[in-house]
């Protein structure tokens, strides 16, 4: 036997199987030309935060758009960091996105897929027979070093001005022997493997990146750790067995991976696997104080995607809203294909943001407005129904306690409308927006624009209760109110007062402020005509009269 695999027998001695097991198990994939194999690989340490939903997207409609596939893979060889339920929240959170999981977890904890376990944890002898084979190659080696000396070696590093790490001169136990391994193992001494890199410095490695284009980096030459002391590998290492095992074609993941990509490229050609593509995104960026920075998970709310979900935002107005982030044209595309699915876009990395695009609150609000616009009264029923339910049991009753008649204030401005009313954005806004047409949540107001006089208020309304008919029709309505302007010397028309405002105390639309008022305790709503229908003859009689009252007195 060599040294070599001494050595190996020695570190790994229950590894019985060689990589050629692993390289027959998961052959190459059956797809077309052109499909990319990609895939989002979060760590289960919280809950599904903005980046990850992000990265999910890109990723989805990768795959999406090539005709490939898209798979989930937990890495979760931090066990210190993990969270209990963290996998569901994650694959489930991604699931009410509408990003749709090929292959991996896809929903919950459940895994399916021909190249699992997509559990790192589940995968320890697949990376421990890939370090075996390393170490036979005399590529890895063991190392003893504690945390103490390594910080101390750190501390020399530094104060010398020399790169810190494992490299070189520094990285002590790279010519270790046999029987020196042997010998501290048998003292109870614990150590880690790692990489024995040929790599030099002055080297470059050039490698292009989907997103960023051309990047020229030095090569590794830091014996990094592949294996830590409990035979659980390092990400650089896993990410090279499970993508090289798993075939993905395309790395796109954030871009706080890119310094790590010489590592990265170094041990795909070391273990002779073909690397697949890079391409790493930039985060989403905040403007702070005038000063753009990363979204944080201590200072943002909106780090966590349950936020979104809590404010009820629809969950496809959010992924539309981050498709607008996604692709510069996006936009235009949508304009052009207002109603058809953003999974039919042609998306393309080349039109992502290289340095990071900013998260935009009121073009969220823009983008969910305009959609929620495009919903028919039932679906917006639904939706907002569904989000009370879970988040504001309250307003749940009260918008199910008449499901008709919640139905069609929904229904107004809305389903019959040429041009639908663009004012929702999310349902948190709902209750209210829609306040003034339940008696649990009306708040009347009596408080009228300056410029109108208490009494003429009274006296129109007055008059206006007596020739009201609920069954007008719009035009019928206005000029009921035009009607009675003269005798209040208001014009009935604004063009009138306009041309000579000294010669009326306002206009027809100043009295249907007034009305407005009564009605709703608001000056600002959607057509009143169809508010009055909905609320029905009895209500509105009652809230007129409780308003002349309030103004004679
Ligand atoms: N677990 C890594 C992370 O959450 C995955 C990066 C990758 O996609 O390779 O950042």
């Amino acid at each position: 036997m060599t040294e070599n695999i001494k050595m190996a027998e020695l570190l790994l001695p229950d590894i019985k199987n060689t990589p050629d097991y692993y390289e027959n198990m998961y052959p190459e994939r059956n797809l077309p030309e052109g499909a990319r194999v990609v895939r989002v690989a979060p760590s289960p340490t919280g809950y599904l935060h903005l980046g990850t939903l992000f990265a999910a997207l890109v990723n989805r409609i990768t795959a999406t758009s090539t005709g490939g596939v898209f798979f989930t893979r937990i890495e979760d060889t931090d066990k210190k960091r993990e969270v209990e339920g963290g996998i569901e929240d994650i694959i489930d959170g991604l699931n009410r996105f509408g990003i749709t999981i090929d292959e991996g977890f896809t929903v919950g904890s459940t895994q399916s897929g021909e190249y699992g376990p997509y559990k790192q944890s589940m995968r320890a002898e697949i990376y421990q027979t890939y370090v075996k084979k390393l170490i036979i190659d005399g590529l890895a080696y063991p190392c003893f070093c504690t945390a103490e000396e390594l910080e101390q070696v750190r501390a020399e590093q530094e104060k010398n001005k020399i790169r810190t790490g494992y490299h070189g001169e520094y990285a002590k136990h790279r010519n270790i022997t046999f029987e020196q391994a042997k010998a501290l193992i048998d003292a109870g001494k614990p150590y880690v493997i790692r990489l024995k890199s040929p790599g030099n410095e002055q080297n470059r490695i050039v490698f292009e990146d989907g997103i960023k284009g051309k990047i020229e980096m030095p090569e590794n030459d830091e014996d990094f750790v592949l294996l830590k002391s409990d035979g659980i590998p390092t990400y650089h290492f896993a990410h090279a067995i499970d993508d090289h095992l798993m075939h993905t074609t395309h790395v796109i993941r954030g871009d706080e991976w890119i310094s790590s990509v010489p590592k990265h490229i170094q041990l795909f050609r070391l273990l002779g696997f073909k690397p697949p593509k890079f391409a790493h995104v930039a985060p989403i960026m905040k403007l702070d104080n005038g000063a753009k920075r990363k979204i944080s998970k201590r200072k943002d709310p909106e780090a966590a995607v349950r936020f979104f979900a809590e404010q009820g935002y629809e969950s496809e107005n959010v992924i539309e809203y981050l498709m607008t982030i996604a692709s510069s044209d996006f936009e235009d595309w949508r304009r052009a294909n207002p109603t058809v699915s953003y999974k039919d876009f042609k998306f393309n990395l080349k039109k992502m943001s290289v340095s990071g695009a900013l998260y935009d609150e009121n073009k969220l609000l823009d983008v969910s407005k305009n959609r929620i616009a495009l919903l028919k009264s039932y679906e917006v029923y639904e939706k907002l129904t569904a989000w009370a339910k879970e988040f504001d049991e309250p307003f749940f009753k009260l918008l199910t306690a008449n499901p008709e008649y919640t139905k069609s204030i929904l229904a107004i401005d809305r389903d019959n409308a040429p041009k639908p009313r663009k004012d929702l954005a999310k349902w948190n806004e709902a209750k209210e927006f829609y306040a003034y047409f339940y008696d649990e949540t009306f708040v009347p107001c009596y408080c009228l624009p300056e410029h109108i006089d208490k009494a003429d208020a009274a006296a129109f309304l007055s008059e206006y209760i007596k020739i009201y008919d609920e069954k007008d029709d719009r035009q019928e309505w206005f000029a009921k109110i035009k009607q009675i302007a003269p005798t209040l010397n208001f014009a009935a028309e604004t063009k009138e007062y306009k041309a000579n405002p000294d010669n009326y105390k306002g206009h027809a639309g100043d009295l249907s402020t007034v009305l407005r008022i009564a009605i709703t305790g608001r000056t600002n709503t959607p057509d009143l005509c169809s508010i009055m229908q909905v609320l029905g003859k009895e209500e509105c009689i009652k809230r007129i009269e409780n308003t002349i009252k309030n103004l004679e007195v």
